[in-house]
């Protein structure tokens, strides 16, 4: 409500074309989801659509390492997404969690297996605070609404209070291992773990790995941004370019 107020004296804007009233308009959402980001989210290699119907975003190597069932992601984080995901995480700019949402809806498959329910990866609580909000639970509250899927907020806490940006892979992995704790009275045995931006995976890994030792048969993982090695150049078999400069400097949350 405050925010549709707001808007009246500060209109969203478009973060890929600049045109005034949502912070994506559908233009630029459609642009990004043509992208179509056919690659395993883990080790970032090619997926073919035979692999992609079966797993997702999700190589059949790291499909039997990972512990998920499935991943789906919907793009790398470049350009456009990179700034949506970014003004809304680094600048608490809640109006992107709704357009965010459509794209996740967008990329999952239409048919969910049966009592799913959607888990939020918990964010580190001095974030919160600093945010004045969680922004990965708003993300995933909007997909509840959209999908009509239950969500339960309160499977997994963080109990930790550091952000692992500047840790190694293997610092990250030893510091999620000892990141959350998992709800001992979980009813569901099949859960859709969403996360804003995979990089290394350490923590969406720990969490999922936690889901499965409480019980749970099957955890698919939806994230919206992948940070990838090409940084903001093109990945390598890309053809598309995107269909306007960038309207802001997008690296300066980084
Ligand atoms: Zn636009
Ligand atoms: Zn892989």
């Amino acid at each position: 409500m405050i925010d549709r107020i707001l808007s009246w004296f500060a209109p969203h804007i478009c973060k890929g074309c600049k045109v005034v009233g949502n912070t994506l308009c559908n233009r630029c959402k459609n642009y990004i989801l043509d992208q179509k980001w056919h690659r395993c989210v883990h080790c970032q290699t090619f997926v073919n659509d035979h692999d992609y119907a079966l797993r997702g975003n999700l190589c059949r190597e790291c499909s039997r390492k990972l512990p998920f069932s499935k991943v789906f992601v919907v793009g790398e984080r470049v350009d456009v997404l990179k700034r949506l995901v970014g003004d809304h995480k680094y600048f608490s700019e809640r109006a992107s969690a709704q357009p965010i949402a459509e794209l996740l809806v967008a990329t999952l498959p239409n048919d969910l297996p049966p009592g799913m329910v959607i888990v939020p990866l918990p964010t580190i609580p001095k974030h919160i605070r600093e945010r004045g909000f969680d922004h990965t639970k708003l993300i995933a509250r909007k997909l509840s609404r959209i999908r009509k899927i239950p969500i339960n907020t309160s499977a997994l806490r963080r109990t930790d209070n550091v952000s692992q940006h500047s840790a190694t892979f293997q610092k990250r992995r030893q510091q999620a291992e000892k990141a959350f704790l998992i709800n001992p009275n979980l009813k569901s045995t099949s859960f859709l773990l969403i996360d804003d931006i995979y990089t290394t995976g350490a923590t969406t890994i720990a969490a999922a790995k936690l889901l499965l030792q409480s019980g749970a048969k099957k955890v698919w993982l939806g994230i919206v941004a992948r940070q990838t090695s090409f940084g903001n150049a093109p990945a390598p078999n890309s053809t598309s370019t995107p269909p306007h400069k960038p309207a802001l400097n997008i690296d300066r949350v980084l």
